[in-house]
């Protein structure tokens, strides 16, 4: 099964695509990871990506979209998890195009619904192993050694956008460009939704059983 999974930042789509992809032999698709690996790495992709994930700003669709036809175009078969693709009406019209010509289908696209205020305190809290990309909570699960990775000893940080002000421009973009999608994917039947509050186990069990059931 292909699956969109979109939602707010700070949702849970990174940890669960994670689950996704160990237990049901998907493979996760994350704009933000892909970026953020452009970066590190200093590629003329991420050289250009670098000014708008600082600002919490959406990197131009003509740029996000070629990169995801890259990835698409060599799929070789694999079941995939868009992971923060599509993040607006444009990008999700694009994504049709993209999969009627690659003839690939996607079964599902399920939004991840957490309120505002538990996004707030989960992103302020979010730390990221800057190696490896485990991910930590400073209050409700803190790394063992404080600011050294668990898995492999690397450097635990915070996101340059989980800072406070560039949290509140990812929302407004989330509000004004992303959570359109909801009335777009409602409206071609793939849309189901999933409260992404309690554990990410919990998270994953409805995930899982949502996606037995048809659509709507
Ligand atoms: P989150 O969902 O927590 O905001 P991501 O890792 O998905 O984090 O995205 C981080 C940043 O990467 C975004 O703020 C944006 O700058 C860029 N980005 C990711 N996906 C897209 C996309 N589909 N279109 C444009 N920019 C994107
Ligand atoms: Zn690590």
């Amino acid at each position: 099964m292909n699956l969109i999974l979109f939602g707010p930042p700070g949702a849970g789509k990174g940890t669960q695509s994670e689950l996704l992809i160990k237990r049901m032999n998907m493979r996760q698709i994350s704009t933000g990871d892909l970026f953020r690996a452009a970066i590190k790495n200093q590629t003329p992709l991420g050289q250009e990506a670098k000014g708008y994930l600082d600002a919490g700003k959406l990197v131009p669709d003509s740029v996000t979209i070629g990169l995801v036809r890259e990835v698409l175009s060599q799929l070789k078969g694999q079941s995939f998890i868009l992971d923060g693709f599509p993040r607006n009406v444009a990008q999700a019209e694009a994504l049709e195009k993209l999969l009627k010509d690659l003839n690939l289908k996607v079964e599902r696209s399920l939004f991840l619904e957490v309120p505002l205020d538990e996004l707030l305190s989960r992103l302020a809290g979010r730390r990221v192993c800057k190696n490896c990309g485990a991910v930590y909570h400073a209050r409700s699960k803190p790394p063992k050694q404080d600011g050294v990775c668990d898995a492999c000893a690397g450097p635990v940080i915070q996101r340059p956008d989980d800072k406070e002000e560039v949290v509140r421009t990812r929302l407004e973009t989330y509000e004004a460009s992303t959570k359109p999608l909801k009335d777009y994917y409602k409206a071609n039947g793939l849309y189901v939704e999933v409260i992404g509050l309690g554990t990410s186990e919990e998270v994953y069990e409805r995930i899982s059983k949502a996606l037995q059931v048809k659509a709507h």
